[in-house]
């Protein structure tokens, strides 16, 4: 998995994280059965950008989008008291800092506790 061939989604940690939202648009949309669908797909290995447009939404919508609590500043990495979470199956690159004491963030995509990796 780690050699290089794999591609990772750029679009999958924007998508993950906004899983909570999405979902909320789809129940008001009238969608969440395409919604679950789309999940699956995404699930199986379906990439993002060719689900997208099935709930109506734009496919570049996530495009080169980072995850915004994905805080890796440049000079300020040196906050080590807080714990980094990744996707537990490396299947997007969201990497989520957990509030010392927090709740441990959730994978929205796989509906699961993301993994420790540091901290
Ligand atoms: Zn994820």
């Amino acid at each position: 998995m780690e050699d290089g061939t794999v591609h990772l989604d750029n679009n999958l940690a924007g998508f993950c994280e906004a899983l909570p939202k999405l979902s909320q648009f789809a129940r008001q949309q009238q969608v969440s059965p395409v919604l679950d669908d789309v999940l699956r797909k995404i699930r199986e290995g379906a990439l993002v950008v060719d689900q997208l447009p099935r709930l109506g939404i734009p496919r570049d919508v996530f495009e080169g989008q980072r995850s915004t609590d994905h805080m890796i500043v440049p000079g300020l990495g040196s906050r080590s008291a807080a714990e980094s979470y990744s996707c537990p199956n490396g299947r997007c690159d969201r990497q989520v800092r957990r509030t010392p004491g927090g709740p441990v963030p959730e994978c929205w995509l796989l509906d699961r506790p993301l993994r420790r990796t540091r901290g």
